[in-house]
């Protein structure tokens, strides 16, 4: 029989939800902002108009495996493929600090050499898989397990730590402090097997979760209209939305950052869930595409697909797109310093910090995922915030509200 499912967020979480249960449910999708897909946000720069040029300001790559179920989500939607394009590899990695770890008096930013930076990536990759295989506790923090690394202290700061600094938008000591798992998964790599390359669509990150929103046929997808509370009535969750709108719902899937979901449960039925949910904490990033060259290295040869840099307690990364129409840059900022001038677009997310003591909220979450009819999805739910794994988060939740989806079991067939 047919339930009332309200979905919230139509990040990749809320939209592969609504996507999977629509053919057996009435579902309803509320999201706040104008345009589907979340973190997914691709800019096209005006004038060129060709696919190709298409830059994505927030989820930059997806890796390549054809067996990911974001290969598989996109080859039910049609995007076969040739949708997708590899993307180059390669970082420069530039630091304040000379070649003794002491910073420099200019405080100029000089490239590290090739390989101390390559044999700290190569290290982080042996271990955290390591860490990964072995089952390390989502707990330990990584400076307890990068202490072992055989480099000097500065090297161990400015080459290992600078990967998460950069990805979660903190310090390099805040780095330090975050579970070495959830970190460790984003760049282990098994030794024994080939390297799987990064890919994106050619259309742009975007154009997925915009084929998504098309596919949906019988759900109500409401873009500009937020939930705004959750309360419990006759037995479900009783969800009010930003235009006044009330839905008696039989289930309510939350796929919003954890303070949006904090904020819209009420306190009087929900306070066992809002406890795990207040430890979440987000650091704020701030995209940029521009044409300057002020973030990069003045030797031109020197310049990499991605190049790091490494200055007083940060590191910022700079993407380089060589475009028909000239020189693109797509800077990240978490210092709140102000970007180079005359960005062309730019957007701001907040990106989850996996601590221990997040990881710990988590596993509390989802103990009490589908009480009272209300189900978490998307990054909130997954130790590791990967697309893939928000993805596959919304999986775990069809597969407990509709477990005789076709769409789910085309999803899983042969895994
Ligand atoms: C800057 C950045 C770069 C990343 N790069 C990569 C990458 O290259 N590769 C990768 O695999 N992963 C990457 N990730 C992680 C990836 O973005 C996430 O795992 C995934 O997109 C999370 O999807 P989601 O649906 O859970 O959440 P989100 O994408 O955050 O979507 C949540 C949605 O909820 C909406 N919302 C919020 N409040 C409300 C409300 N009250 N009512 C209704 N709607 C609401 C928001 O507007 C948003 O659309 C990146 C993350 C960030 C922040």
């Amino acid at each position: 029989m047919d339930m009332r499912v309200a979905i919230a967020g139509a990040g990749i979480a809320g939209l592969t939800a609504a996507w999977l249960l629509e053919d057996s449910h009435d579902v309803v999708l509320l999201e706040k902002r104008a345009q589907p897909g979340g973190n997914l946000r691709t800019f096209y720069p005006p004038g060129t108009g060709r696919v190709p040029e298409a830059v994505e300001l927030g989820v930059r790559e997806v890796p390549s495996a054809p067996d990911s179920m974001v290969m598989r989500l996109a080859g039910e939607l049609g995007m076969d493929r040739g949708h997708w394009q590899p993307l180059p590899s390669g970082r420069l990695l530039l630091s304040d600090r000379d070649g003794q770890g002491r910073r420099r008096t200019a405080d100029a930013l000089e490239p590290v050499p090739r390989e101390v930076a390559v044999r700290a990536v190569a290290l982080m990759a042996e271990h955290a898989y390591r860490w990964k295989s072995g089952r390390l506790g989502w707990e330990v923090p990584l400076r307890e397990m990068v202490r072992d690394f055989d480099l000097p202290d500065w090297v161990r700061e400015v080459a290992v730590y600078s990967l998460p600094a950069a990805t979660f938008g903190c310090t390099l000591d805040e780095a330090g402090a975050l579970s070495a798992r959830a970190v460790g998964e984003l760049y282990a790599e098994d030794p024994s097997a080939p390297a799987v390359a990064g890919c994106r669509p050619r259309g742009g990150m975007q154009s997925l979760a915009r084929r998504l929103a098309s596919r949906l046929f019988r759900a109500e997808l409401a873009l500009g209209t937020a939930l705004r509370s959750v309360r419990l009535r006759g037995g479900g969750p009783e969800v009010t939305d930003t235009d006044g709108c009330r839905y008696r719902t039989d289930a309510l899937v939350l796929a919003v950052p954890a303070d949006e979901a904090a904020r819209t449960l009420s306190p009087h039925f929900f306070s066992p869930a809002r406890a795990p949910l207040a430890s979440y904490a987000y650091r704020p990033l701030l995209y940029q595409v521009h044409r300057s060259t002020c973030r990069m290295p003045v030797d031109r040869r020197l310049w990499a697909p991605t190049t790091m840099s490494v200055h007083g307690a940060r590191a910022e990364t700079t993407d380089w797109h060589p475009t028909s129409d000239g020189d693109l840059f797509v800077s990240q900022i978490s210092s709140g310093a102000p970007g180079p001038g005359g960005p062309l677009a730019s957007a701001s997310f907040r990106t989850l910090q996996p601590t221990p003591g997040m990881l710990r909220a988590q596993r509390k979450l989802l103990a009490l995922q589908g009480d009272d009819g209300v189900f978490f999805a998307g990054h909130v739910t997954t130790p590791v915030n990967t697309l893939e794994n928000a993805l596959g988060s919304a999986v775990a939740v069809a597969r407990r509200l509709a477990p005789r989806s076709r769409r789910l079991a085309r999803l899983l067939a042969d895994t």
